[in-house]
């Protein structure tokens, strides 16, 4: 039995990809210092930025999380909203799409580390 969280469920809380236990935030998502990160972790001390211009490349992630956003909610006004009006769906989306930036910022750059960060887990590293 596993005592320490999935890469999944770790990834999810946006904690470090080497212990699964640091947390890659040190605010809270809905702040003035949404995209501030650790330089490390606090718990394992992972360098959270691999290379120079590391998360540069999250940028499309969020680019991505925003277009799946706005493909969802246009299927959903168009089939429950008989069609509405064109400035109704530029305006969900970009409301939606301002409104989720933190989360999306926060979970493209979780999953750069954990895709790309080149980290591998360390059981040992996580606290019993
Ligand atoms: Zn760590």
């Amino acid at each position: 039995m596993a005592r320490y969280p999935s890469k999944w469920k770790a990834m999810g809380q946006m904690r470090c990809p080497r212990c699964r236990y640091g947390k890659m935030f040190p605010h809270r998502a809905y702040g003035t210092r949404f995209m501030t990160m650790h330089e490390e972790c606090p718990h394992c001390e992972m360098d959270f930025e691999p290379e120079t211009g590391f998360y540069w490349a999250a940028m499309y992630i969020t680019y991505a999380f925003n277009a799946g956003l706005a493909l969802v909610t246009s299927t959903l006004l168009y089939l429950f909203f008989n069609n509405p009006a064109i400035e109704v769906y530029v305006g969900v989306a970009a409301g939606l799409g301002l409104g989720l930036t933190p989360i999306f910022v926060r979970y493209s750059r979780a999953l750069l580390l954990y895709t790309l960060g080149g980290a591998k887990f360390n059981p040992r590293l996580y606290p019993r």
